[in-house]
């Protein structure tokens, strides 16, 4: 089984495909996750991030990987396990500013395909149904308001201990949508045999629950409580 899950940040797309992995045995794919290892390896080696003139020719430096263990998914970036290095809003825009130049996600998608080619998953992502898997069994395309998503992101943020306000993580929301769906390479827009959900209002619980009817739907019968 294959499922896409794309959308905007702050949606709720890594809780969802969490929820729904443990539920039907799926491996979980964070490909944002990539993106921002790129960004950071950018930002540490001192490069202008949306510059694709000076980020291509470090992408050679880059090596990453990806592992999973009990608390999931791990990313490693030349040795270095930096899962929780690339959780901040800085990392967030760098990982948008990397992700609009075409030789990074060029870089990204064999790591991305193979993922997607030994099946069980279930990936989010920007371009999961568009281009990594478009023969996915199930898109679905997860957003809400930019306001909902800037307080789910806000209540991340101040309880992760990171010091913001609501206006700052609100403007970040909107630039990075701004950035995902105007680049010319792979925008972030829904595909279009997938389902868009608008969860705004709406709890985790519930969205799961109401995505897990149209995994239901989707597979006939494969989806087992
Ligand atoms: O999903 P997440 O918020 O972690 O993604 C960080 C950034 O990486 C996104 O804003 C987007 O620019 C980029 N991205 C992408 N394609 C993907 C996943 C993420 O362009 N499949």
């Amino acid at each position: 089984m294959k499922i896409a899950i794309d959308g905007p940040g702050g949606a709720g797309k890594s809780s969802v495909a969490k929820a729904l992995a443990a539920k039907l045995g799926l491996v979980y794919v964070d490909t944002g996750a990539l993106y921002r290892s790129v960004g950071l390896f950018m930002r540490r080696a001192g490069v202008d991030t949306a510059s694709a003139a000076e980020v291509s020719p470090l992408l050679r430096d880059v090596a990453l990987e990806l592992r999973w263990t009990e608390e999931g998914q791990r990313v490693i970036l030349c040795g270095e396990d930096v899962s929780e290095a690339i959780r901040t809003p800085e990392a967030s825009m760098d990982a948008s500013a990397v992700s609009a130049i075409p030789e990074v996600r060029e870089f990204l998608l064999g790591l991305q395909r193979d993922m997607a080619d030994k099946g069980n998953v279930i990936m989010d992502g920007r371009d999961i149904g568009t281009v990594i898997m478009p023969d996915a069994d199930l898109k679905i395309f997860l957003t809400a308001s930019p306001e909902a998503r800037a307080e789910r992101r806000f209540a991340e943020l101040r309880a992760k201990g990171q010091d913001c306000t609501f206006e700052e993580v609100l403007e970040d929301i909107i630039k990075r949508d701004a950035q995902d769906t105007g680049r010319d390479i792979a925008p972030a827009v829904a595909a279009d045999d997938a389902v868009v959900f608008d969860n705004s209002g709406m709890g985790l619980a519930e969205t799961v629950d109401k995505i897990g009817e149209l995994v239901k739907v989707a597979t006939c019968g494969e989806y087992h409580e």
